[in-house]
């Protein structure tokens, strides 16, 4: 690594981003992308000698970009938004650039102490009971993603109840709850970890309880499973759903939970973000009894991919799940360590090697601070309140659950009797994303209906982007003909 180059080369490629940024609204939101195009564009094999810096940011402009999906775009409302900003990027460069492992203390000692801090500094923001911090008995990490986070989880609490159970063959006794709106990430973390298929228990939720899990509906499913000899497990909670933005009591469910001693996971992997806000500091009453938190910064908190914080209210379950302790880690140090009790992240996860997400995330909080994080949260709910109101007072739309955070899911109505609703929404999603690029929006299907998502979220989303988002779905509702309401 040569410092001069390091340095021209690094100020190119961030003058390509800043350019990126400058012109990111004249985009079409979603790329008129051609399967397998790209691989006519480029050599079938890997140069010999190396190109210079500004041949190979010329094919990312030429080649590359044309065929992203610019999930930075003010008009990106899918899925769920992943926003990047200033201080998430310099966060990145820092921890990028800096390239060190901290897979256990001795191996990185300053970044391991970060990542404890800054998920202690993220636990209180987010209000989280004492338990899950490490002054509390508990403790953070930061890992890639929920999904990876719930493996691990899972992991935990199989372990602990095969231990309960005496032996391995108890896995095929061992049942896992999730309701019909918690994401596909559980069922294959409990396929991941030798849960038996059969044992996964999706337990359905309903408008009348706005596609939260009731307690009684779990204990039903529990009750049936305890009858005929199987072991409850894991049970799953969310605080905003993929689909809906949903939220699971957590208390009633934490005491199922713990009649039944099972693992109560709550994933709060977008709406997390929001508990920073007292107003939302509801959602997480209960979560004393829940075993292991997680959500995502690199959803709605300004921090660039990739970044899931978890915590767990006993380290030691999953570090006894999690750990290894192979010759060539061990030094002085790390025995030292170990008698400090001193964090080795490398058993609080999947893979040895990890990047330093704490430095991102500690970028992040330190220059914007709490007070513009919570201002940019309720911006976005407003943002997200306001094209509620205005689908609400046209009577064309139906709003489909009342929104919580910054998802509005809503639809169509039918005209007539007898007409075909389904089709009708699934035009008008069409018909939205299709024509100009002008903005992206994903659906969702609940009791056999075609919902239409807006997820507000983006970093660089403003007003004039929501409204525009409604002039474009109003004139789109017209096209595939719905008569104008009001
Ligand atoms: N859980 C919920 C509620 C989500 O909305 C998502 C993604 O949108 C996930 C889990 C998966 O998160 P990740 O991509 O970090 O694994």
């Amino acid at each position: 690594l040569d410092p001069e180059t390091f340095a021209a080369e690094s100020h190119a490629v961030v003058d390509f981003l800043d350019g990126y940024y400058r012109n990111i609204q004249s985009y079409p939101v979603r790329p008129d992308a051609e399967l397998g195009r790209l691989r006519t564009l480029l050599p079938d094999a890997a140069p010999e000698d190396g190109e210079p810096v500004d041949v190979v940011l010329e094919d990312v402009r030429r080649h590359i970009v044309p065929g992203l999906m610019h999930w930075q775009s003010p008009s990106f409302f899918a899925y769920y938004p992943m926003n990047a900003s200033t201080a998430g990027f310099a966060g990145e460069m820092l921890s990028a650039g800096l390239n060190v492992v901290p897979f256990a203390w001795a191996a990185s000692p300053a970044a391991t102490e970060l990542e404890a801090v800054v998920v202690d500094w993220m636990a209180k923001l987010v209000g989280l009971p004492e338990r899950f911090l490490f002054s509390g008995g508990g403790g953070g990490v930061l890992q890639g993603s929920t999904c990876e986070a719930v493996v691990c989880t899972l992991v935990a609490a199989r372990d602990r109840a095969l231990i309960m159970l005496g032996g391995h063959e108890g896995i095929l006794r061992l049942v896992v709850y999730a309701s019909d709106q918690s994401h596909s990430t559980f069922q294959k973390g409990a396929r991941i970890v030798g849960i038996p298929p059969a044992n996964f228990r999706v337990i359905q939720t309903s408008a009348a309880s706005s596609y939260g899990l009731t307690a009684d509906s779990v204990r039903r499913a529990v009750d049936a499973d305890v009858a005929s000899g199987l072991v409850p497990l894991y049970l799953c909670a969310t605080v905003g759903t993929t689909g809906l933005g949903a939220v699971d009591p957590l208390r009633e469910l934490g005491e199922v939970a713990r009649r039944y001693d099972m693992w109560l996971h709550v994933d709060a992997a977008h709406a997390g973000s929001s508990l920073i806000c007292r107003e939302f500091q509801d959602c997480l009453d209960g979560a004393e009894l829940a075993d292991s938190v997680s959500m995502n910064p690199h959803k709605w908190f300004l921090t660039n991919m990739e970044c899931c914080c978890l915590w767990v209210a006993s380290p030691a379950a999953l570090t006894s799940a999690l750990s290894s302790n192979p010759e060539y880690l061990n030094n002085i140090s790390t025995e030292n360590a170990a008698a400090m009790d001193m964090v080795d992240y490398k058993d609080w996860q999947i893979a040895l090697s990890r990047p330093f997400r704490a430095m991102k995330l500690w970028v992040v909080l330190r220059r914007y601070g709490a007070v513009a994080m919570r201002a940019y949260i309720r911006r976005h709910i407003d943002m997200a309140r306001w094209f509620e109101l205005e689908l609400e007072a046209d009577e064309r739309f139906e709003v489909v659950v009342p929104r919580r955070f910054s998802l509005v899911a809503f639809r169509l109505r039918p005209r007539h009797e007898g007409d075909d609703v389904e089709a009708l929404n699934r035009r008008l999603l069409m018909a939205i994303n299709s024509s100009t690029g002008r903005a992206f929006l994903t659906h969702f299907v609940v009791d056999n209906k075609f919902i239409i998502r807006l997820a507000v979220g983006g970093a660089m989303t403003e007003m004039q982007h929501v409204r525009a988002g409604w002039v474009l779905v109003q004139e789109k509702a017209k096209e595939v003909g719905a008569t104008p309401g009001r």
